[in-house]
C-alpha cells in the first residue's frame, strides 16, 4: 500500500457536499478546509481535514509539505481537441492582419489545412504531438480532459485519431475521455449527404465496434450541419450506445440548444448565440451547458455566452478550454477561469465550480474526480498562490506549483 499526506495547504479547496453537479449559488460554495490537509491511500483519498489532524494519522505515509499554497482538484477539461497535426500560425497571422475566416478558409488556411496535415501524419506522429498537448494540459493543472476526433474526416482516418487516443491514454497519466466528432465539417471531396451517410453507416459501427468514443459530438452550424442532419447523426450515435455532447449556437442562433435538449444529449457546448429560449430547453431537459470563452478570446469576438442567465436558470454551467489549432490554441484553465470571470462576470468560485466538479459530472466522472473527498482519485493540483481567485486574477502566468493522478506527482516543480 502506498501512502500520501498532503499537509499545510493554505486553502484545500474541496468542493465537498452532494454527489450531484452543483446549481444556482450552490457554485459559489468550495468547502474549503484553511491549512488543509489530505491523506492518501493508493491513489484514493481516505481522508480530508485539518494539517493537524491529517498530521496526527499520517503513519508511515510519505509527507507532502504544500508549504501554505493552495491545493485543489485537478481541472477537468470538459471540451478539447486534443489530437492533431501541427499548427495554424498563418491562419493567426491573416486573422491579425484583419482578413474573414472565408478570405483565409481560400487561401488555404481554416478546419482543412489541419485535416490535410492531420490526414497526412502517421499513428506515431501523431501521438507523438497529442503527448506534448497532454503535457501542455497537465502542466496547466489538467488531470481529466474530454478529446474530440475531427480532423480526419474519412473511415479510416478518423478511427487512427481515436486509436491514438487510445494509445495516449496507456502512455500518459492525463486521464482522456474520448468523443467521436466525425461530423465536424463536410470534407471537400463529398456532398454533405454522402458524408452524413458514412458517418452514420460506416463510422460509428465501427467506433462502438472498436469501443473507441464514449460520446459522439456534431458540429450543428450554417454550412456544416444544419438541425435535421444534426439530428439524424445524433440519434444514429444514441442508438448504437453513445452519449451526446454537440458544437451548438456558436455562430448562428440556429435552435442548436433546443435540439440538445430534444436528444437528450449529456451537454450543449459553445452556446455563444443561444437565447432565453435555448436556456429554458437546455434546464428542462437537464443538459449541462459547456462554455468555451478561450475561442470567443482568440477570435477576436466579444460576444460571450449568457452565463449569468443559465445560472440563474439553474443550468450546472461548465467551462472548458475548446484546445484547438484554430479558434481556441490555449490548454489553460486559469486563462479561462480569467476569461470567465472578466468577460462572463462568473465569481472565480463559480469558475472553479465549473471547470472541475460540474465538469467531472458532464464527462459521467463526478464519482470519482472533480472534487477532494474520501473515495475519490486523488486528482489534485498545487498552485502558487495562498488564494484560489488569484488563479482568475493573475492572467497570463504559470501558477502550477505539481500537478498529481492518483496519488502521484505527474509534474515536477
Ligand atoms: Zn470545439
Amino acid at each position: 500500500m502506498s501512502s500520501l499526506a498532503v499537509l499545510h495547504a493554505s486553502q484545500l479547496v474541496t468542493l465537498s457536499g452532494p454527489k450531484r453537479p452543483r446549481v444556482g449559488t450552490e457554485l459559489s460554495v468550495l468547502e474549503i478546509i484553511h491549512n488543509g490537509g489530505m491523506l492518501i491511500r493508493d491513489g484514493q483519498i481516505e481522508r480530508i481535514g485539518s494539517s493537524d489532524e491529517i498530521e496526527k494519522n499520517v503513519g508511515d505515509a510519505e509527507s507532502v509539505d504544500a508549504g501554505g499554497r493552495v491545493v485543489m482538484p485537478g481541472f477537468v477539461d470538459a471540451h478539447t481537441h486534443l489530437v492533431f497535426a501541427g499548427n495554424r500560425l498563418d491562419d493567426f497571422e491573416r486573422r491579425a492582419g484583419g482578413k474573414t475566416y472565408q478570405q483565409i478558409a481560400k487561401a488555404g488556411g481554416g478546419i482543412w489545412s489541419t485535416v490535410e496535415k492531420t490526414r497526412a501524419a502517421s499513428e506515431p506522429d501523431l501521438l507523438t504531438q497529442a503527448k506534448e498537448h497532454a503535457n501542455w494540459l497537465l502542466s496547466c493543472g489538467t488531470t481529466t480532459v474530454e478529446a474530440k476526433s475531427g480532423y480526419g474526416l474519412t473511415v479510416e482516418d478518423e478511427l487512427k485519431i481515436l486509436r491514438v487516443m487510445r494509445q495516449l491514454k496507456e502512455e500518459v497519466r492525463l486521464e482522456i475521455v474520448p468523443t467521436f466528432l466525425g461530423a465536424h465539417a463536410v470534407p471537400r471531396e463529398l456532398a454533405p449527404d454522402e458524408y452524413l451517410d458514412i458517418v452514420v453507416t460506416e463510422m460509428l459501427p465501427r467506433v462502438t465496434a472498436e469501443k473507441l468514443a464514449e460520446f459522439c459530438d456534431v458540429f450543428c452550424e450554417r454550412g456544416y450541419f444544419d438541425i435535421d442532419q444534426s439530428r439524424k447523426i445524433l440519434s444514429a450515435a444514441k442508438e448504437v450506445g453513445l452519449k451526446l455532447r454537440g458544437h451548438v449556437d456558436q455562430l448562428t442562433n440556429s435552435g442548436g440548444a433546443k435540439l440538445m435538449a430534444e436528444m437528450g444529449a449529456t451537454t450543449a457546448d459553445h452556446l455563444e448565440q443561444t437565447d432565453e429560449q435555448g436556456i429554458e430547453a437546455l434546464r428542462k431537459a437537464n443538459v449541462q451547458p459547456v462554455l468555451v470563452p478561450g475561442s470567443v478570446y482568440a477570435l477576436g469576438s466579444s460576444r460571450y455566452p449568457r452565463a449569468r442567465e443559465m445560472i440563474e436558470a439553474g443550468l450546472a454551467v461548465v467551462l472548458a478550454t475548446d484546445f484547438n489549432p484554430g479558434s481556441s490554441p490555449t490548454p489553460s484553465m486559469p486563462m479561462v477561469l480569467s476569461l470567465a470571470c472578466t468577460q462572463m462576470k462568473m465569481s472565480p468560485a463559480e469558475a472553479i465550480t465549473a471547470s472541475t466538479l460540474n465538469a467531472a459530472y458532464s464527462l459521467c466522472r463526478g464519482s470519482k474526480v472533480g472534487s477532494l473527498e474520501p473515495g475519490k482519485f486523488a486528482n489534485f493540483a498545487i498552485f502558487d498562490c495562498e488564494d484560489y481567485r488569484e488563479l482568475a486574477y493573475w492572467f497570463g502566468m504559470p501558477q502550477t506549483h505539481s500537478v498529481y493522478i492518483r496519488g502521484e506527482c505527474v509534474t515536477a516543480d
